[in-house]
C-alpha cells in the first residue's frame, strides 16, 4: 500500500521526528527518561538546557550537556534512513525534511536534505565564522576550562551549528521545506507525534493528495491521514522498499 504510493506519486516528501532517529539508538531529548537525566544529571530540563539564554549565561554548563548528549559520531544510518535515500537515488523522493541534527539521512546518501534545526555535524566560530568538525569541540585541548571551545584562529567561542530553544529557524531552510511540502502529491510523516513545533505548522502547507503518517504511537492527526501506520519506521520503510523490487 505505501509503496503503490509512492510509486504512483509525483512529487513525494519525508517529514520526520526525533522517531527516525532512536532507531540508529539516539534517545530523544525531549522523552520522559531524557527529561529525567537532564534534571538529574545537569539539574535543568532539556528545553532550558538548549535555550540561547542558557548558552550566553552558562557556556559550561550548556556545553557540558550537548557534548555528553547530542552529539553521536558512532551512530549509524538505520532502515529508514537508507531506505529514503535509495526512494531519491530512484527518482521517487524529492526531499527529506527531518527535524533531527544528526546528519544520518546524508550519510546514508540522501542528497536534498532540509535540516530545520541544523546540524551536530558543523560548527562555526561566533566571531570570525570559521568552521569546524565536531571533533574539535569534542577535544578538551581546544577548549577554555576544558569545556567551552575555542577558535584557534580569533579566539572566539565555537557554537554547534543548531538551533536552540529562543532562536528563529534559518528562514531559508524554511522557506525550502514549504515550497517542497506545498508543491507535494505524496507527504510521508514518520517518527513525530507532530506535537513539537514548527512540525504542525508545516503540515498545514501541504496540498497533495495523499497523506502518510508512521508513528509507533498515535498523533493528533491521524483521522486526516490516507494511510496510519503505527510501527517502527525503520521497519516499514524497509517494507516498503521491498515491496519494490
Ligand atoms: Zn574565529
Amino acid at each position: 500500500m505505501l509503496a503503490d504510493l509512492i510509486l504512483h506519486s509525483k512529487s513525494a516528501v519525508f517529514f520526520g521526528g526525533a522517531g527516525v532517529s532512536t532507531e540508529s539508538g539516539i534517545p530523544d531529548f525531549r522523552s520522559e527518561s531524557g527529561l529525567y537525566a537532564a534534571r538529574r544529571l545537569y539539574g535543568y530540563p532539556p528545553e532550558e538546557l538548549l535555550s540561547h539564554h542558557l548558552f550566553k549565561q552558562k557556556p559550561e554548563l550548556f556545553f557540558r550537556y550537548y557534548k555528553e548528549n547530542l552529539i553521536a559520531l558512532d551512530a549509524k544510518p538505520n532502515a529508514a534512513h537508507k531506505a529514503l535515500a535509495q526512494l531519491e537515488k530512484r527518482d521517487l523522493l524529492h526531499a527529506v525534511i527531518t527535524q533531527n541534527i544528526d546528519g544520518l539521512h546524508q550519510a546514508a546518501g540522501s542528497k536534498n536534505v532540509l535540516e530545520l534545526h541544523g546540524s551536530n555535524r558543523r560548527q562555526y566560530c561566533m566571531d570570525c565564522g570559521a568552521k569546524y568538525e565536531p571533533e574539535y569541540i569534542l577535544n578538551p585541548a581546544n577548549c577554555s576550562d576544558g569545556v567551552i571551545p575555542v577558535c584557534k584562529r580569533c579566539k572566539g567561542i565555537v557554537r554547534p551549528d543548531v538551533v536552540l530553544y529562543e532562536e528563529g529557524l534559518d528562514e531559508t531552510v524554511v522557506a525550502a521545506a514549504i515550497h517542497a511540502i506545498a508543491s507535494a502529491d505524496l507527504l510521508i510523516v514518520g517518527g513525530t507525534s507532530l506535537a513539537v513545533y514548527p512540525a504542525a505548522g508545516l503540515l498545514r502547507y501541504f496540498r497533495g493528495e495523499n497523506l502518510v503518517l508512521i508513528n509507533k504511537t498515535e498523533t493528533a492527526y491521524d483521522g486526516a491521514a490516507q494511510l496510519c501506520i503505527h510501527d517502527a519506521i525503520g521497519k516499514v520503510m524497509g517494507e516498503a522498499i521491498k515491496a519494490m523490487e
